[in-house]
């Protein structure tokens, strides 16, 4: 009983139910309106039927009546044919017929209606008429109780003279739906408005059903969606609006696959950079603890020990940042800055790593670049680049140089900034990829410069510095590009937008 209730409740609040219902209710009151039109119109017409009946019958009347002004006036029974079976008849058995003298008292009648009420009918008719002009034909309705039922009549009511001399009237009606086709129309009327609707109801859900059917269809899919299984696609495959709501909901649905594709592959990438220092840092202790060593042994493990550190703290450092940049925490304290400034702070700071690494760090032109950045930010962006340059350029004559300048760019003057080593360069083939976090060109090398360099503190990546220089370049409304030459060098350049008119370029 319960779930029956539930059932017709869900029913009762479904779409489908209420779009058939204001189907329903729309077509109603349309066939409503076209069967009161229809009713009037019928009703219109049979009384001006009755009228043409009735105007026959006057013209008739004069022609039967062979009426003499002493018939009239000495009550003598005027023999009336009255044939129910003959339709051209003068009177049928419901027409009113009645004479009525001047002071409009009945002198002979016949028909249904009683004589006592004709006084009252005729009077009424002639109050009508502001009861001065007694000589015109008046037409008139009225509603009759007959024997049976109540009926609507149509009168005229005419003076009748005798040698110009006003002698009295006569009063002919005839009922406006002899036939009894109005209450008929009514019945049918009823009965096809019913139909009708009951049709449309029926059919009104069952068209709706039919349109909500794929909307049921995503809400099971989108059921069996769990949290892990996102490669589930709707794939309704139609042309129409539901259709097109289902190939939003699969592209979020790829979106959001990619997203938690890409943060699987993030995490997993993060533990596995980790695994390896924590497992030199445990091979390291292990070792020193095994047995008694030489103090230069502890020296060395410390030291092998203190660089994974520095290496760890780094990684995680760029993971945490690179985290508030995805969580949309970072919040630029935006400022006129001038990128030469920031870059000569940059290369001033890195020098004693370059001096000790042997590489040249120079500066180009340095002009002044005002834009709008925050500081802390650019720089940090800049000095990625130059320690990945400096990491990276090898030879005889390292070199690192970093210069500024403007151009005309699509949205207006730019500034730019350049970061080129004499390196051995990166392949075509890993160019688009350089960005993308964790990505290392040739991992292996990285590693080794780790193992080797121990204490150097530079040497070691993990392939987030260019995703973060990426994500700050952009946050700056600008983009930052790669050139490469496999065994001369790279080039990094930064483009920010320029503030102000930028002549000072
Ligand atoms: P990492 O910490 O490994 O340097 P980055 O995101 O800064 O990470 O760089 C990603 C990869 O791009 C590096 O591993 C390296 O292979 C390559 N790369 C970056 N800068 C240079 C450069 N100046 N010359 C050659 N290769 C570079």
């Amino acid at each position: 009983m319960k779930s029956l209730l539930k059932r017709l409740s869900l029913l009762i609040h479904s779409i489908r139910f209420r779009l058939a219902l204001m189907f329903v209710v729309i077509l109603g009151m349309v066939i409503l309106l076209f069967s009161g039109f229809v009713y009037t119109r019928q009703k219109s017409d049979l009384r001006a039927a009755a009228v043409t009946r009735l105007n026959a019958k006057v013209q008739r009347l004069a022609a039967v009546l062979r009426y003499s002004e002493s018939d009239f006036f000495e009550h003598t029974p005027l023999r009336i044919p009255s044939d129910p079976n003959n339709q051209d008849a003068l009177l049928q058995e419901s027409d009113v017929l009645a004479f009525l003298n001047t002071d409009e008292e009945v002198i002979q009648s016949w028909g249904p209606l009683e004589a006592k009420y004709i006084p009252t009918l005729a009077g009424e008719a002639l109050a009508a008429e502001n009861g001065d002009r007694k000589l015109t034909t008046r037409l008139f309705s009225a509603r009759l109780q007959t024997a049976e039922e109540r009926e609507n009549y149509v009168f005229m009511l005419a003076p009748i003279t005798f040698e110009r001399r006003f002698a009295g009237y006569y009063l002919i009606g005839s009922p406006v739906d002899p036939d009894r086709q109005l209450p008929r129309l009514l019945v049918s009327l009823g009965i096809g408005i019913f139909l009708t609707l009951a049709l449309a109801l029926v059919g009104g859900f069952w068209l709706a059903d039919r349109a909500m059917r794929p909307v049921q269809q995503i809400t099971d899919t989108a059921r069996t969606i769990g949290e892990t299984d996102l490669s589930r696609r709707l794939n309704l495959n139609r042309r129409d609006e539901l259709g097109e709501l289902a190939d939003t909901f699969d592209d979020m649905l790829a979106r959001l696959q990619a997203a938690f594709e890409r943060q699987r592959q993030f995490t997993a990438d993060a533990s596995h950079e980790l695994r390896t220092p924590l497992t030199i840092v445990d091979l390291e202790t292990s070792r020193a603890l095994a047995a008694h060593r030489p103090a230069q042994e502890y020296e060395r493990a410390l030291g092998v020990i203190k660089s994974e550190n520095q290496f760890m703290i780094r990684l995680v450092n760029n993971l945490l940042t690179l985290a508030r940049m995805d969580a949309g925490q970072v919040i630029l304290q935006k400022e006129v800055v001038d990128l030469s400034d920031v870059a000569l702070e940059v290369v001033e700071r890195l020098a004693p790593i370059a001096l000790k690494e042997q590489v040249r760090l120079s500066t180009g032109e340095l002009p002044e670049l005002p834009v709008l950045g925050d500081r802390q930010y650019l720089a940090q962006m800049l000095s990625n680049l130059v320690e990945n340059g400096i990491k990276y350029s090898s030879g005889e004559n390292r070199s690192v140089a970093v210069e500024t300048g403007t151009r005309d760019g699509k949205t207006g003057r730019e500034a730019w900034a350049r970061v080129t080593d004499n390196g051995q360069g990166i392949p075509p083939d890993h160019l688009p990829h350089l960005f993308d976090r964790f990505y290392q060109v040739d991992k292996a090398r990285t590693q080794q410069d780790r193992d080797e360099e121990p204490a150097n503190g530079q040497a070691s990546g993990s392939g987030l510095g260019l995703s973060i220089v990426q994500w700050i370049a952009r946050a700056h409304g600008g983009e930052v590009q790669v050139t490469s030459e496999v065994g001369r060098g790279t080039t990094f350049e930064v483009r920010l937008p320029l503030e102000g008119n930028g002549s000072t370029g």
